[in-house]
């Protein structure tokens, strides 16, 4: 098949997998929150929760694009690891190596589009809503995501990383980021109490205070670089499952 066919294909396939993620995802996320503690006393307008699923579904179109040019340009070899296969237990550490990878890529690039022209003209959007809910998590615009996004594309095309890897790593990505908005701690006692791994917390405090928590798999970053929010800590470990409501 063309490479145009296939790229074309690939899109609409993952679109329907990330937008099936999104609600299917999206209306357990909000039936298992009735059983959590909300991290913050506010409540989010009727009009931007619909601007943000409206959004949402318009952004993961671009986001399957980047994901399936990447997918379709390496299995037409236009790629330094064209087609790589490997044996399980690499599959796993190829896995650790890109959430590592793309933490640092959304630390670094997250935190320059906090500089004053970037943030209002690419992210200032997305910060409109400063007490997220799940149907926030994709409520960005397409200069946005060509920012922080194109890892999909760029680590299809340079990295020694199997594609079906990167595609795991983008489903946990993307449930994992539906839970960051979702307002409520979906944390237990072991991530309450990490350095590394986060909470909901750690992206809520991110709307509450922009200028802190930039990061989204894991802790490090923020530490390193002293940007996790001062009440982080206590935050979680307050509103943590098990916590008092
Ligand atoms: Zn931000
Ligand atoms: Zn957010």
């Amino acid at each position: 098949m063309s490479l145009t066919l296939d790229f074309l294909i690939s899109w609409l396939l993952i679109y329907i997998v990330l937008l099936g993620i999104f609600f299917i995802g999206g209306y357990l996320i909000i039936k298992i929150n009735t059983k959590l503690i909300k991290i913050q006393n506010e409540q989010c307008s009727a009009k931007l929760v619909r601007r943000d699923m409206r959004q949402s579904v318009f952004s993961l179109l671009n986001i399957s694009a980047l994901l399936s040019l990447g997918m379709v340009l390496n299995i037409h070899g236009y790629a330094l690891f064209p087609n790589l296969s490997l044996p399980i237990y690499m599959d796993i550490l190829a896995l650790f190596v890109s959430l590592i990878l793309f933490d640092t890529w959304f630390y670094w690039i997250h935190r320059l589009l906090h500089t004053r022209k970037l943030f209002r003209y690419v992210h200032a959007y997305h910060h409109k809503t400063r007490t997220p809910v799940v149907w926030s998590n994709n409520s960005d615009t397409l200069l946005d995501n060509l920012f922080l996004q194109s890892y999909w594309l760029f680590a299809a095309i340079l990295l020694p990383i199997p594609i079906e890897v990167l595609i795991i790593h983008k489903i946990y990505d993307q449930i994992s980021g539906m839970i960051g908005h979702s307002g409520y701690e979906y944390a237990g006692p072991i991530v309450a109490k990490s350095k590394w791994l986060i909470g909901a917390t750690h992206h809520d405090q991110h709307h509450q205070h922009c200028n802190y928590n930039y990061a989204t798999h894991f802790q490090f970053w923020d530490r390193w670089m002293k940007t996790l929010y001062k009440d982080y800590e206590t935050t979680i470990k307050a509103k943590a499952v098990g916590a008092k409501k």
